[in-house]
């Protein structure tokens, strides 16, 4: 059976800790690989390597470091047939969805070949008598992200593209269900010219993230996961004294009003909801009819288009409209939560738990569920679900779905299909979320902007991509320097003030 490697100051290395998780093709059920998880020793040895790395890539001038980039991204256009491939083949996700992820990380490291701009720093010429005032970016040191199984190759890009433009040096602690692609994206990285012990990608699960997190040399942490984990990496990682960010769960809402498009709404919904089997974290998993009216006309075109949708594997390329789950388990999970909603008395207007493929009856497939009439204090309504199940909840007007979604604990996405500007403009204003799509339905922003929820889908000050990044991964030092000529005789007891 194939053994996945870690990616180690440069060369692929073997696990030595005699640990290993397995790694499936969700589409068949079978176990293709095997991941090393690594010990806290060799989550030392790689941060040793990146630390003795680290001092001379920080001084390789900026625009040497985003040539790295550039190269990097051509790379990726080069291979992006064979990442999609290894990608899915490991997530389940569809050959174009594949793309899409590796695209979507792609853009950032586009952006980043910006570094010099962003690390420029700010300069006051004579602040004082003879005094001039600068404040530089520098890097942090050696830094590292923990990343989710849900994108495999653009959340890694996310952390390591804007990281080791500005100077640092990364360790990727990526999912242990689809490893495979960090490592190859590390190759990649190397051939684009960056120095051996600058990326290192160590496999893992909690031993290795703990190990990160109380690491002496290790000065920032970024995570991408669900909301407990987020939680418990900010809590240890701050407390150790770290800069932390940490992006969670989501249960995003899109509210159709009954000026809405139904045409419009539906598709987009059938596409938010379904697309990758839900698995995103900006999946819409609640829809929110304003009106009986409306309710009844949305279901009316959904049901058909639900039903509809294509489940298989990813070998099917764009013949299908999503694949299997990521485990067995994800699989039992989604299923005890739609039994949790009939239970509760929601309508299960779409039932996909009897779904089955020929030829992949060991796959991680679900069906399609639709519910209606669900209420706030369901399960199904308050769990992220991270399947491809979508929730109606019916709200008596505008301001009882603004509520609903307000008083969600998570705050990553939201969307309103509406014709009218005015109430479109007030929900954009007043929605305690941080990302928010009007007539768009996942509302991702592109790499120049930055990506972040608010409530409990983040925990940190700043967003991941666009000019956060490099605040992130960036400590600012203020110099002020005098030379000889603004020395004025004598001792100063008190502080300097502008008159
Ligand atoms: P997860 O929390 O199970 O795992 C994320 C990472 O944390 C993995 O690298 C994993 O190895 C590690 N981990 C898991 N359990 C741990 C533990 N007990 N201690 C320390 N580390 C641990 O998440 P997942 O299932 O891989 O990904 C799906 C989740 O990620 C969903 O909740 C989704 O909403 C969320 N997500 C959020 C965003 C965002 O930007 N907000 C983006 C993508 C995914």
């Amino acid at each position: 059976m194939e053994e996945i490697s870690h990616f180690v100051d440069g060369q692929r290395v073997n696990g030595v800790a005699g640990r290993f998780a397995d790694v499936y093709n969700p589409a068949t059920g079978d176990v293709i690989a095997r991941v090393p998880l690594a010990s806290a020793e060799e989550l030392d040895g790689a941060v040793k390597g990146a630390k003795k790395a680290q001092p001379s890539w920080a001084a390789t001038n900026p625009q040497r470091r985003a040539r790295v980039m550039m190269t990097f991204v051509s790379l990726l256009n080069r291979d992006m047939d064979r990442l999609a491939e290894a990608l899915s083949k490991e997530h389940g996700k569809t050959l174009p969805d594949a793309r899409g992820d590796i695209q979507r990380g792609l853009e950032v490291a586009e952006f980043c070949i910006g570094a010099p701009h962003f690390l420029k720093g700010e300069f006051t010429d004579s602040a004082g008598p003879g005094i001039d005032m600068y404040s530089m970016r520098q890097p942090v040191g050696v830094v590292a992200g923990i990343t989710p199984f849900n994108f495999p190759a653009m959340i890694p890009m996310w952390k390591f593209c804007p990281a080791i433009a500005a100077g640092n040096a990364f360790i990727l602690k990526p999912s242990e269900r689809d490893p495979s692609v960090t490592v190859m994206l590390a190759e990649l990285l190397q051939e684009a010219g960056l120095p051996n012990g600058i990326l290192q990608v160590v496999h893992g699960d909690k031993v290795a993230v703990d190990a990160i997190l109380d690491h002496d040399d290790i000065g920032a942490v970024g995570f991408v996961g669900s909301t407990p984990i987020a939680e418990y990496i900010y809590a240890r990682a701050s407390t150790n004294g770290k800069r932390v960010q940490c992006f969670g769960g989501a249960k995003n809402h899109m509210i159709v009003m009954p000026d809405a498009d139904m045409e419009q709404a539906s598709d987009a919904l059938v596409g938010s909801g379904y697309g990758a089997a839900g698995e995103r974290c900006m999946a819409v998993s609640v829809a929110v009819p304003v009106g009986d009216a409306t309710a009844d006309a949305l279901r009316e075109k959904l049901v058909p288009k639900i039903e509809s949708l294509k489940v298989g594997p990813y070998t099917a390329d764009a013949d299908i409209d999503y694949g299997p789950l990521i485990t067995g388990e994800a699989k039992e999970r989604v299923l005890g939560l739609v039994q949790s909603g009939i239970d509760a008395g929601a309508e299960l207007v779409v039932d996909g738990r009897d779904f089955s493929l020929q030829g992949y009856e060991n796959g991680f497939f679900v069906g399609p569920h639709l519910f209606d009439r669900v209420t706030s204090d369901m399960d199904v309504y308050k769990t992220e679900i991270f399947g491809p199940v979508l929730s109606t909840v019916r709200a008596e007007s505008y301001d009882a779905a603004l509520e609903l979604a307000m008083d969600n604990e998570f705050g990553n996405g939201a969307a309103i299909f509406t014709r009218d500007g005015d109430t479109a403009r007030d929900f954009a204003s007043r929605i305690n979320i941080g990302m928010v799509g009007v007539n768009v339905p996942i509302p991702v922003p592109l790499a120049f902007h930055t990506f972040g929820g608010w409530k409990k889908s983040a925990f940190g000050d700043l967003n991941q991509h666009g000019p956060d990044s490099f605040r992130f991964y960036t400590r600012t030092k203020t110099v002020t320097s005098r030379w000889p000529s603004g020395i004025k005789e004598g001792a100063a007891f008190s502080i300097p003030v502008m008159e």
